[in-house]
């Protein structure tokens, strides 16, 4: 009678073992990681087209990565960032570096930047935007150097944490994006009053959350498609999404809040420029994620499947020597000292390639998620888009990658203004308009990648 108790509770004991172990390697695993990015030297703030030199902080900038794998050891990594602007020559740099030490393929880990405006300088991002100042140069290029560093450790440290979760999704809304090519700034106040905010936006604040066995909250990834403009002042901060994060990871101690900014590149939080009006966007932000989680979520089957291309943009026409050498006279000094760059490499003997590698992305998490990964400035028809095209569950991050200049859709472009028309020297492009198909061949490519990921058994 004792034994048979002893092998009945024995077997009691290995049956939830293995059960556990069972429900452990039925799960994803994640890891969270994060590190302080804030310039401790005086590296000036980007995005702007003027001097802005530190003169302190609200909060501190933060990089973060979160890792996942499925259960076929299948692994990715999502960075997210308070940068403004992440150049391609720094996430290249990045990206070899975790291909030689982790092995993570480049289809398989997403750089992204929030393109905060009170956050640093970063490589040659908007070189031309800044008047030229030697001690600047090494400032910049040192804060880049250790970024990189910073950023490969990052994600070392992430991959280093995975352990079992579950992955969960939802969204919330928050209503502070105003499409700004559609509405005056100054008129803003009043249209919004009256009900009368014209154009395209995306109101949808994506959720992502990680969950521990335990029920513990590890991270909130989330989303929303507007510029982090409110501010232009000359102190750090993460800007709204700085502040939703902040709030987020108040509400719920000891989980990382991560913020991606899905196809903002027309949108702007209006009204601006006060600090109480980005700490109410930030809170608006954050209520809408609390909004999500406190709805029932939909779990997402641990199976992952990512692909990746570099696809060819076309410049409209590349600038000639003869257009470069007029605008050296220009009187915008912006644009003068992009002539003067331009010239200085043709004489180096360079010549202007006539199209641009664009990176795109497609993750597919389970049956239930579609993460969409397009570089640079994408506005907010390419998130409406592919949403539609996809379906519910469906994630357009902008801004990954490479910030390389606005990415109009074809409607854009056709009208032509700031985000549609002429603005790529401004990104130091050697031309001034992209090809009226970036549209087709960015919803092309995205479209071949989808069907891969989703093909796949
Ligand atoms: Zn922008």
């Amino acid at each position: 009678m004792h034994t048979f108790r002893s092998l009945l509770l024995l077997s009691l004991m290995f049956s939830s073992w293995f059960g556990g172990v069972a429900r452990a390697e039925s799960m994803w695993k994640a890891g969270v990681s994060r590190a302080v990015i804030t310039p401790e030297k005086a590296v000036w703030l980007a995005g702007y087209g003027s001097k802005r030199v530190p003169d302190g902080k609200l909060h501190d900038l933060w990089m973060k990565a979160l890792a996942l794998e499925d259960t076929a050891g299948h692994r990715v990594v999502l960075i997210t960032s308070d940068f403004q602007g992440v150049p391609k020559m720094m996430s290249d740099r990045v990206f070899a570096r975790l291909e030689r030490d982790f092995a993570l393929r480049r289809q398989d880990v997403m750089f992204t930047f929030s393109h905060n405006h009170c956050g640093p300088r970063l490589g040659d991002d908007l070189k031309d935007y800044y008047p030229v100042e030697v001690s600047q140069e090494l400032l910049v290029s040192e804060y880049t150097d250790r970024m990189v560093d910073r950023t490969v450790q990052l994600v070392g440290e992430a991959l280093g944490q995975l352990a079992p979760a579950r992955l969960e999704q939802g969204s919330g809304e928050a209503t502070f994006a105003v499409n700004r090519r559609n509405n005056r700034e100054p008129d803003v106040p009043r249209l919004i009053a009256a009900g009368e905010l014209l154009g395209p936006v995306d109101h949808r604040v994506p959720v992502l959350r990680v969950v521990r066995p335990d029920g513990k909250l590890a991270a909130v990834l989330f989303g929303y498609a507007c510029h982090p403009t409110t501010l232009s002042f000359m102190t750090w901060c993460g800007d709204y999404p700085g502040f939703a994060q902040l709030a987020i990871e108040k509400e719920h101690p000891g989980a990382t809040a991560m913020f991606v900014n899905t196809c903002g590149g027309d949108q702007n939080p209006l009204p601006r420029r006060q600090v109480e009006l980005c700490e109410r966007y930030g809170h608006e932000l954050a209520a809408a994620v609390e909004q999500a989680l406190q709805q029932p979520m939909t779990a997402i089957t641990p199976k992952l499947e990512t692909a990746f291309e570099l696809i060819q943009l076309d410049y409209q026409e590349v600038v000639s020597q003869q257009r470069l050498r007029e605008l050296l006279r220009d009187g915008r000094s912006l644009r003068a000292r992009w002539a003067a760059r331009m010239l200085q490499k043709l004489e180096n003997g360079e010549q202007f390639e006539t199209s641009y590698p664009y990176p795109v992305h497609a993750w597919q998490l389970g049956a239930e998620l579609l993460m969409i990964g397009t570089g640079a400035e994408t506005v907010v028809d390419y998130s409406l888009r592919f949403q539609s095209e996809f379906g519910p569950g469906t994630w357009v991050c902008g801004y990954t990658d490479d910030m390389i200049a606005y990415i109009p859709s074809r409607r854009v472009w056709e009208e032509g203004g700031y985000e549609g028309g002429y603005n790529l020297y401004e990104y130091g492009r050697p031309a001034f308009r992209w090809a009226g198909d970036v549209e087709q061949r960015i919803a092309d490519s995205v479209h071949r990648l989808v069907k891969q990921v989703r093909s796949r058994p």
